[in-house]
């Protein structure tokens, strides 16, 4: 099995596939915008580091206040 280690952000690449730190499969493109970009040096081996097409925690933000607004609709029904 080809296990890859980022010493940067402790994401785990099993056989190409890249898992987050906590276990769950992650996308390259994700762990690039979420977590690379933002530390973005050369001890990073995200093949995608960069790439500015993935999760980012603006979109994130985003997401958790959509999230949060539709919880306080339905709670004042
Ligand atoms: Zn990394």
């Amino acid at each position: 099995m080809n296990c890859k280690q980022c010493g940067k952000c402790g994401a785990k690449w099993l056989d190409g596939q890249l898992y987050w730190a906590t276990g769950a499969k992650a996308k390259e493109e994700d762990l690039a915008g979420l977590v690379c970009n933002n530390l973005g040096d050369d001890q990073c081996i995200n093949p995608k580091r960069g790439d500015v097409t993935g999760d980012t925690w603006e979109k994130r933000d985003e997401f958790a206040q959509k999230q949060q607004k539709e919880w306080e609709e339905q709670r004042d029904r």
